[in-house]
């Protein structure tokens, strides 16, 4: 039998409306709205389509998005003077910098200026260590967002084989982290691994993160795994696909998310969910 499909979008939309909910209870016990900036430095076509997408769930969830469209000729002093500034703002709670960034740029130094309370990334070293430290505070999007898909499909990852294929500072650890703290015993695989395809076979849930198209083979998945596909890829067709071979994939697997429509809805809508959860730690 076929997989089920876990819908992204429509979970996105529930978080989103949960996110409204919680923005109205501030604004109803007389506080302000949540505002996230976000700071696009360059052209690249794809940031400004995503860029675009934030703006527009923002406006769903009724916070209120401040945005900064630099030139990609931007000095690191001038985009490090932005984010001292929104640090400064008792009126910004979460600062976004969207990455890539140009050359002249380095990322880290721009990741750890922006004031961890206001980190609706999760990217900064602080609220890394503390998601590693079973205390977690801002969570970075994309594994936050994966863990609450599972829940939505009661998918308990506790005393389950996870493996995760994968190990950047944005998808992969953090989703490792996740996955402890959920009670998983955890496999962080990446490009040194001897044996991925006997790896990805042991696991009751795999979380494919890798960038390479149709890279996770479904003779790989033990049968009934469940697959989450966080890979977007453009192939040269302009169609978007996962890391995942997805057809055969779903006649092994128990559940699966397809690309698009599966983990990246989820992103944007666990950034607004950060965001209210910032400005609620910000009081
Ligand atoms: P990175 O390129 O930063 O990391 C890729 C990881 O895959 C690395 O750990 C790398 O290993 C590993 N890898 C590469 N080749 C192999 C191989 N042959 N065997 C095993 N492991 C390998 O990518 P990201 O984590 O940023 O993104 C991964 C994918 O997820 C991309 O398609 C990206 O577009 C997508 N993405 C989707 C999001 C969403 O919202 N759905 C959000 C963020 C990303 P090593 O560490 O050894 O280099």
């Amino acid at each position: 039998m076929a997989a089920q499909l876990i819908d992204g979008k429509a979970v996105a939309e529930t978080l989103i409306n949960r996110v409204r909910v919680g923005v109205d209870a501030r604004l109803a016990a007389g506080k302000r709205a949540p505002a996230l900036a976000v700071i696009l430095v360059g052209d690249d076509p794809a940031s400004g389509i995503y860029v675009n997408n934030k703006k527009r769930s923002c406006e769903k969830a009724g916070v209120r998005s401040l945005s900064y469209e630099l030139p990609g000729s931007t000095s690191q002093e001038e985009l490090l003077a932005i984010i001292d500034q929104l640090n400064a703002d008792d009126s910004v709670d979460g600062i976004l910098v969207q990455l890539p960034l140009p050359k002249q740029i380095d990322p880290q130094l721009v990741i750890e200026r922006i004031n961890p309370k206001k980190d609706v990334d999760g990217f900064h070293p602080y609220n890394m260590g503390r998601l590693a430290i079973k205390m977690p505070q801002l969570r970075p999007c994309t594994p936050r967002g994966v863990m609450t898909l599972l829940e939505e499909y009661n998918i308990d990852p506790k005393g389950k084989n996870v493996v995760i294929v994968g190990a950047s500072n944005i998808v992969g650890r953090p989703q490792a982290l996740e996955m402890l703290l959920a009670r998983a015993t955890v496999t962080v695989c990446h490009s040194a691994t001897a044996d991925l395809a006997g790896e990805v076979g042991r696991a009751d849930i795999v979380v494919a993160a890798v960038g390479i198209p149709n890279f996770v083979k479904a003779a790989w998945l033990k049968p009934g795994a469940v697959v989450i596909d966080v890979g977007i890829n453009r192939l040269d067709s302009g169609k978007i696909c996962g890391d995942v071979e997805f057809d055969a994939a779903r006649e092994v697997a128990s559940y699966i998310t397809p690309v698009p429509g599966g983990v990246g809805p989820m992103t944007i809508a666990t950034l607004l969910q950060n965001t209210l959860d910032s400005a609620n730690l910000n009081a």
